[in-house]
């Protein structure tokens, strides 16, 4: 199964994306954790994508279309995989098409999470992650079951992105409308997009996923 999962910061792509990737089997490739682990490793790319990162804005596609490729010739990504949060602009899904037709590859699907924005500033403000195993949660929509303990691995230490506060979502969103939400089009036009309602509770979300792709 080869998808793109689709939608603005906080529309729950990553959390939905773990949730299929134990389903069905496939990696999940997420962009901005590729982008965060250049950061932190203070790597050439990471010093060029840190102030853009912090500032809401998108690291160009020369880069991402070379991380992109290298990802997807990795040997766990040829079961299937779930890409989230690529492609990002309309010149990254044309370099997308290009590398799938060269690897002999065609989507299933590209999954548009629809969100409203006013959401999506309370979802990023309260987002945070375990800081041993990666579990996403948030403030009141997905606590821990017991305070400050992962429920995934019991470690006690969490993050929060530096991106993730109110003021830089602003930015996020206008980039998601402006250069993200003109790919729609395309994968309209292919036959392949499905939309899902992420505004439900996580658990309806992934309900209407599974539904869209048993079909
Ligand atoms: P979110 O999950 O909130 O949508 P991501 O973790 O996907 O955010 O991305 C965080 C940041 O990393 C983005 O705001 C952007 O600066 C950068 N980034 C991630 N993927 C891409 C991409 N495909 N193209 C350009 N920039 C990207
Ligand atoms: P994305 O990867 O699209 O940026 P995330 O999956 O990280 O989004 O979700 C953003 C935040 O919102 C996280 O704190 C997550 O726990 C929470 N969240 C995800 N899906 C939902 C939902 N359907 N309803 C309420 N909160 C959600
Ligand atoms: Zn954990």
């Amino acid at each position: 199964m080869k998808l793109i999962l689709l939608g603005p910061p906080g529309a729950g792509k990553g959390t939905q994306a773990k949730r299929l990737e134990d389903k069905f089997g496939i990696v999940q490739i997420s962009t901005g954790d590729m982008l965060r682990a250049e950061v932190a490793a203070g790597s050439p790319v990471g010093k060029e994508a840190k102030a853009v990162m912090e500032a809401g804005q998108l690291v160009s596609d020369d880069i991402l279309v070379r991380m992109l490729a290298n990802r997807l010739a990795q040997p766990d990504a040829a079961p299937g995989f779930i890409l989230d949060g690529f492609p990002r602009t309309v010149p990254q899904a044309q370099a997308l098409d290009l590398m799938l037709e060269k690897m002999g590859l065609k989507l299933d699907a590209v999954i548009e999470l629809q969100v409203d924005d006013a959401a999506l500033v309370d979802r990023i403000a309260g987002r945070f992650t375990c800081a041993k195993c990666g579990t996403g949660y948030h403030d009141s929509f997905k606590p821990t079951a017991v305070s400050g303990v992962c429920d995934t691995c019991g470690a006690t230490a969490f993050v929060r992105r530096a991106d993730d506060n109110r003021e830089t979502v602003v930015a996020r969103l206008e980039a998601y409308h402006r250069q993200t939400a003109p790919i729609i089009p395309h994968y309209a036009a292919a036959g392949i997009l499905r939309t899902v309602d992420g505004m439900a509770d996580i658990d309806d979300v992934t309900a209407q996923l599974n539904a869209v792709l048993a079909e």
